[in-house]
């Protein structure tokens, strides 16, 4: 494992300033309104906002200097008043497996503070996978879930969710003209960013507007160009909202399950009290669009002694019957702290021979970036986890005292 400070890194882009507006995660009506605001006359606006998409998202530039099709004059007022920097970042770890985390830092939105959000980079033989953050901790408290142990500070906006996609494909050399870091594990071939999923920090249904418009923008043709059948948004099963996801976003979609029974879910996914099983297999049953070409995914993270019984496997499949699925079998990655210990692999195996002789492509995802935190569940802001690892600290030196 690397991991580097912003200081030390390369080429580290300047930061985005909260005074200068961000014109990343803008949409086009909003950046011809950015570009009237500096000056640019109405019959040039459309014009001038093309060529801003197409440096901000086909080129991934970060500085006006370098859209040479643009006037000098204009690019300098553009500098004044404007940003499209990257976000700061605070580390930037490559895990053994070639995974890489960024811990990203936000400007303050309004009075708040600076914000920081992980993102993660999964290469893997013949596409790269980018697991993108909404939200900036969750409410959701997952009972395995790292990320649920952190409250939930804000959403993050449009332009922080698509600023993840930017950096992400700037810092492994995913934009033409770009150099990919030596040495760095990325497909053999095409574009090194293939797959978007929104499964970072957060529930991105509780975010629902910023997550669409930033999906909008990442799957835009003239951009950044990701098919939204490469897209996959996760939720924990905020069932008022998977309609819209469907129709609205058009997205696939991915539900964490984790438990077959209402009981042990209401624990482990507490959102479960509030939309129980049967009422979210409905939402699944009915969500638009669904068909054999775009199944849910349906994610369950295997915990000894807890959800991985072969009756459950069994149950599973029941429970999933007449909807097009796939079944993501997720070893349970360990955390300081969690409660959990990772099911045997010959009981993941029962379980997974089940699901699959039921028709159910269920392939036990290795866990990827583990020496760095940054397999699934265990995202958290690094600031947070050192508050956490503090907190700790603090009660074992209580406790060891008496008082
Ligand atoms: S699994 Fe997702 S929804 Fe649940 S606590 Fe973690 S980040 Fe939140």
């Amino acid at each position: 494992m690397t991991e580097t400070a912003s200081a030390s890194l390369p080429e580290t882009p300047p930061a985005a300033t909260a005074e200068r507006l961000s014109l990343v995660g803008l949409d086009r009506e909003e950046l011809g309104e950015a570009l009237r605001q500096v000056g640019v006359p109405e019959r040039q606006v459309r014009m001038r906002v093309a060529q801003l998409w197409h440096w901000i998202y086909l080129r991934g530039v970060d500085d006006f200097a370098a859209m040479t099709n643009i006037a000098k004059d204009l690019r300098t007022r553009l500098d004044a008043a404007c940003s499209i920097a990257y976000p700061e970042i605070v580390s930037e770890q490559v895990s053994v497996d070639g995974t890489r985390k960024w811990l990203l830092r936000f400007p303050p939105a309004g009075a708040g503070r600076p914000v920081e959000v992980e993102t993660v980079y999964i290469p893997e033989e013949g596409r790269g996978t980018l697991c993108v953050s909404s939200q900036v901790g969750c409410t959701l408290n997952c009972a395995f879930c790292h990320t649920g142990t952190q409250k939930l500070v804000r959403n993050l906006s449009a332009g922080e969710i698509v600023a993840q996609i930017r950096l992400a494909r700037h810092r492994i050399g995913d934009f033409p003209d770009a150099a990919t870091p030596t040495g760095a594990i990325v497909p053999g071939e095409g574009r090194l960013v293939t797959n978007i999923v929104m499964m970072g920090m957060g529930e991105p249904l509780y975010n629902f507007d910023n997550v669409k418009k930033a999906l909008f923008i990442a799957s835009d043709n003239e951009g950044l160009g990701l098919s939204r059948r490469r897209i996959t948004l996760s939720t924990a099963g905020v069932v008022p909202m998977i309609e819209r996801t469907g129709a609205e976003i058009g997205a696939m979609l991915a539900i964490s399950l984790h438990a077959v029974r209402d009981e042990l879910r209401d624990v482990l996914v507490p959102i479960n009290r509030k939309y129980p099983i049967a009422e979210l297999m409905e939402a699944c049953r009915t969500f638009p669009g669904l068909s054999n070409a775009r199944r849910i995914t349906f994610e369950y993270v295997m915990l000894k002694g807890v959800n991985d019984s072969p009756e459950e496997a069994r149950e599973l499949v029941r429970l999933l019957k007449g909807i097009p699925a796939k079944i993501n079998l997720i070893p349970f990655n360990p955390w300081p702290g969690s409660a959990y210990e990772c099911s045997d692999w010959e009981t993941i195996e029962t379980f997974a021979a089940i699901v699959n002789r039921a028709g159910y492509a269920s392939p036990i995802r290795t866990p990827r970036g583990r020496d760095i935190l940054a397999a699934c569940g265990q995202l958290k802001s690094t600031s947070e986890r050192l508050r956490a690892r503090e907190r700790m600290a603090m009660e074992a030196m209580i406790a060891g005292t008496g008082a």
